[in-house]
């Protein structure tokens, strides 16, 4: 039988949400192991391709019933394979009740409260404005649309160093020139330059109570084989005094579900209250002729990847319709984006009439594409999702190296759908004036598509409806954390990321003051920066 080994801190996943939590500990002096389902790459290792087996291994397509979602698998999670928009929530979002009649997120927590750590976070990552001269064709179509339309538009801040970026567009598969601020280049190497340990492709199944005196936790977790996640190739226990768990909104609830056997009940809310952000995709069809003539913009001769955007995939936004005196469910931006060609099924549904995928009608299609803009729009939805029983093992049953399909269950409520209407229609308005373009609905595929999974295991004052709570612990579990997207109570009407690691960074310094509580001894005031 082997060993059970003990540590400190368990912290498991490797994104946002563990990395930060991750430094903290280990530049406190604690013994910290951070176990990542996901492969270990390095900058020079992204690849410049879209064969399957190359960026493929390290983002995974999740199916569920309504939902379609897309997260990292690899070590520095999401934050290898996001498009690296970096945004503070809206004040309004901290207030929301939703249709539950009262705050859902902690009182402790507001824009104001939250504001110390996302200036911390732009500062670490960091975060830079993009100058309207970097900005790409597409980008400045879409600001010029909004601004044809009577509505500003802004550069995004992004977490990319704008020096050593190369338009390449390749950001889904990892920047291979260092210059999107992944985890990679900030607080992992920072945890383990403080002696942290990581563990790539190590699954972590679930949790259960330590037998070894002094400690709380076991967590029980499997090694996969690089070449095929299906396949387990041993496993093992490690435990610990504190468990930070950042597995993702579509792995935290999933693992607390599987644990409960061994530890006991899971608080009512977890795998409930599931959020795909208010995520919503729409396009727009140009005519190029009339972007020259009315917006007074032309694509430059002979571009590079002619039938895709050229440039960093999430340029601009326009923040009006973020108006907080408006009524919950109606206010939400609307941000240009580029998708990556694994997702070119998208566009085709937005197509009126059936989807056609093959032969001479995708040719007609695609010989199009150059004058596709598409939009995100980023709503505030009404948290529908439900999360089923866990699969065997793992976050979802894997069927190939990069899908799955998940236990999650997602049905569009009527106030979901008064923000995709509202913010439809504002697009529309947009790009059809004056006969710009043609706005195309996604009439395809009913799933729902997101790349901001959040809330499935969320904080909150109100034991019933949050499973942590405002310093994100567990209730009834002391000692586990839990400090990636899933404790976000609430869709952001923005991108998550910022947000996501705010919290974490919140939770972290909260966290530090009580680490003797658990004990485990950190050194106060130990993490610098170089
Ligand atoms: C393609 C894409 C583009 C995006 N673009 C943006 C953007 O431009 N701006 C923005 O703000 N947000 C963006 N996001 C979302 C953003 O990346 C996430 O909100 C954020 O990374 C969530 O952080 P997290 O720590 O919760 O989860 P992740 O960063 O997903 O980290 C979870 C980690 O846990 C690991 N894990 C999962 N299960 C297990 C297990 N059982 N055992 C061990 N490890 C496990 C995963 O492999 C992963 O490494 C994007 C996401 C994607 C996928």
């Amino acid at each position: 039988m082997m060993a059970v080994e003990t540590r400190d801190v368990v912290v498991i996943g490797t994104g946002f949400g563990g990395s930060i939590p991750g430094y903290y500990l280990a530049a406190g002096g604690a013994s910290v192991v951070m176990l990542e389902r996901g492969p270990r790459l390095g900058t020079e290792e992204f690849t410049h391709d879209l064969q399957i087996g190359t960026y493929t291994r390290i983002v995974d397509l999740i199916r569920n019933d309504g939902v379609e979602v897309a997260a990292g698998n690899c070590v520095g999670g999401s934050s290898v394979v996001y498009f690296a928009a970096s945004l503070r929530a809206p004040s309004f979002v901290f207030e929301r009740s939703g249709t539950l009649g009262r705050r859902i997120w902690p009182a402790t927590i507001s824009r104001r409260t939250l504001d110390h750590w996302y200036e911390r976070v732009e500062r670490i990552l960091p975060v830079s404005e993009q100058p309207w001269e970097q900005i790409p064709y597409a980008g400045g179509v879409w600001a010029a649309a909004c601004s044809r339309a009577g509505h500003t538009c802004n550069p995004v801040p992004v977490a990319v160093d704008l020096g050593r970026c190369t338009n390449c567009n390749f950001m889904l598969n990892g920047c291979r020139f260092g210059a999107k601020r992944s985890m990679l280049l900030n607080y992992i190497p920072a945890a383990e330059a403080c002696g942290a340990e990581i563990r790539p492709l190590h699954e972590v199944e679930s949790i259960g109570p330590a037998s070894t005196p002094g400690y709380r936790y076991a967590v029980n977790y499997l090694q996969l084989d690089p070449d095929d996640y299906r396949v387990s190739t041993g496993g093992g226990t490690i435990e610990a005094k504190l468990v930070i768990l950042a597995a993702g909104a579509m792995g935290t609830p999933v693992i607390l579900q599987r644990s409960a056997p061994l530890l006991g009940p899971m608080p009512a809310a977890v795998g409930r209250h599931f959020s795909p952000n208010g995520d919503r995709v729409s396009m727009a069809l140009l005519d190029e002729t009339k972007v020259h003539d009315l917006l007074g913009l032309e694509r430059a001769p002979g571009v590079a990847y002619d039938a895709y955007f050229v440039g960093r995939p999430i340029t601009t936004i326009t923040y009006d319709y973020l108006d907080a005196t408006l009524p919950e469910f109606e206010r939400f931006s609307l941000e240009q984006i580029y998708f990556p060609p694994i997702v070119n099924i998208v566009p085709e549904d937005g197509i009126d009439g059936p989807p056609v995928w093959f032969g001479v009608d995708k040719r007609t299609l695609t010989s199009r594409w150059r004058s596709w803009l598409s939009v995100l729009h980023m709503t505030e939805d009404n948290n529908e999702g439900v999360f089923g029983p866990p699969p065997p093992t793992g976050n979802f049953v894997r069927i190939s190296v990069a899908a799955g399909v998940g236990q999650i269950t997602y049905q569009v409520s009527p106030e979901t759908q008064r923000g995709f209407d509202l913010s439809d229609a504002a697009t529309r308005a947009i790009v059809e004036q004056d006969g710009l373009g043609r706005h195309l609905l996604w009439l395809g595929d009913r799933n729902t598509l997101s790349a901001h999974p959040l809330s499935s295991c969320r904080m909150g004052d109100d034991p019933a409806t949050s499973a942590l709570d405002d310093r994100n612990e567990l209730r009834g579990h002391p000692g586990i954390f839990v400090t990636d997207a899933s404790a976000v109570p609430t869709s952001l009407c923005v991108n998550p990321s910022l947000t996501v690691a705010a919290l974490a960074e919140r939770a972290s310094a909260l966290l530090l003051r009580r680490a003797g509580d658990y004990g485990v001894t950190v050194a106060p005031g130990s993490a610098r920066w170089w």
